[in-house]
């Protein structure tokens, strides 16, 4: 699954030992595998070749430069949501025909920049932004296509914030809306409507939720038919889940075989936009133990990362599998012990595992928080004044820095004090 593995009890990153990185780079810090990442994204493109779907990653999921580039250079696209993200797709090398753009809340003058890079889509999420691309379209005299987002109105059975495609989600158009929309497209003179999308939430482990939001849109596709609008693409979206503890997700090829049979009985040319799929588990926090702290009810483990640097514990109640990187102490025994780990910061609500048997550890001690990839680095904060932490990518034997840790000036770099007050 990945290329985190212990040898001789000492956790590797594929051909490096992790703690060599931690001597060179300090901690806290983000590891990728190289090839855990393409990996992922290979495993999509085998099991949907009979498609041959285009793959947006979903930068949203982690929008670092070089885990970016490395996938733009084995032909993968970008899922963007923000004319920041827009920016960075560019900058990562990834062609406008390969950017999907989503969102419900699209500024005009992202709505701008994106329509003057003529990216492959928008995916458009209500009547208003419609109206809007094209009139920004008119305004710089270019054509934008839009594929309507549908909000299929099925359960994920996923975590409520990450669910997506129900009628009570914010996200994408109901059907009887869309088919409005596209029965009059004719008035949207800068727009051509090319596409339909549908995005039902993330880290979805079974495909069933996929097949009946599936049914429901190529039924509709079907109406549309008859009414003469013709769909050339449609976009499945990403949520794909992975394994952060015991959940047995959908493999890619268990997802391709309950999507594709039906996809392969039209001509329809097919988008996916996973991201956490892609890059979760090829993703470390790694992080070092500050102090053992021992309360009348609870063992603390006080580490120097926080919820700044990995939020989903704290927002989500998500599960992240801790592992230490040397798992044979040279002193002491690893009997397991019952801890909460927990971060340095002034919120109760800053912890990465509560009441979890851990093989025990001790001050100093290197900890893996593991499937740390996706919403890891992406959602991190400067809260508390705290150094957004580095990254750092392997590829084999060697490592390279993907991102600087934040030094304090980047903390003060853009405040500014008024003249009053000097
Ligand atoms: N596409 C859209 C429109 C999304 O909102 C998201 C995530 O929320 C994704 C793709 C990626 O989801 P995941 O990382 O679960 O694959």
């Amino acid at each position: 699954m990945h290329d985190f593995k212990y040898k001789n009890n000492r956790m590797f990153c594929e051909g490096v030992d992790i703690a060599d990185i931690a001597k060179k780079v300090s901690t806290p810090f983000y590891l990728y595998s190289y090839s855990t990442l393409l990996g992922h994204y290979q495993k999509l493109v085998s099991a949907f070749r009979l498609k041959r779907p285009l793959i947006c990653y979903s930068m949203k999921a982690n929008s670092n430069l070089a885990l970016c580039r490395a996938l733009v250079k084995k032909g993968c696209g970008l899922d963007i949501v923000s004319g920041g993200e827009l920016y960075k797709a560019l900058l990562a090398g990834c062609p406008p025909k390969k950017i999907v753009y989503a969102s419900v809340g699209k500024t005009e003058e992202e709505i701008r920049q994106a329509v003057a890079k003529e990216i492959l889509f928008f995916n458009v999420e209500s009547a208003s932004e419609l109206e809007l691309i094209n009139k920004v379209a008119k305004d710089i005299g270019k054509n934008a296509s839009v594929s309507l987002r549908i909000n299929p109105d099925v359960e994920p059975k996923t975590h409520a914030y990450i669910t997506t495609g129900k009628l009570t989600n914010k996200f994408g158009l109901d059907l009887d809306t869309a088919r409005q929309i596209l029965r009059h497209k004719d008035k949207f003179s800068h727009l051509k409507f090319k596409g339909l999308h549908i995005h039902i939430g993330s880290q979805i482990i079974d495909a069933k939720p996929y097949a009946q939001a599936l049914k429901k849109i190529l039924a509709f596709i079907d109406k549309l038919k008859k009414d003469g609008i013709g769909i050339e693409c449609l976009n499945i979206g990403g949520g794909l889940g992975i394994i952060y503890n015991e959940e047995r997700p959908q493999t890619a090829k268990e997802f391709a075989s309950q999507v594709l049979p039906a996809l392969r009985k039209t001509s329809l040319k097919i988008i996916l936009e996973p991201g956490r799929f892609i890059v979760g588990n090829a993703g470390i926090l790694v992080t070092k133990v500050l102090y053992l702290k021992k309360t009348p009810l609870k063992n603390f483990v006080i580490v120097d990362a926080g919820m700044n640097d990995l939020i989903r514990p704290s927002l989500y109640g998500a599960y992240h599998e801790i592992l230490p990187l040397n798992r044979k102490p040279e002193t002491g025994n690893r009997k397991p012990e019952k801890v909460d780990v927990v971060g340095p910061i002034c919120e109760s609500g800053d912890f990465f595992a509560k009441d979890r048997q851990l093989p025990k550890v001790k001050e100093g001690d290197l900890l893996a928080i593991m499937s740390a990839g996706a919403y890891g680095f992406s959602m991190a904060s400067n809260y508390n004044c705290r150094l957004k932490a580095a990254e750092v990518m392997v590829k084999g034997n060697s490592f390279y820095m993907a991102r600087k840790r934040d030094s304090y000036l980047d903390l003060v770099r853009k405040d500014m004090i008024p003249e009053f007050l000097k």
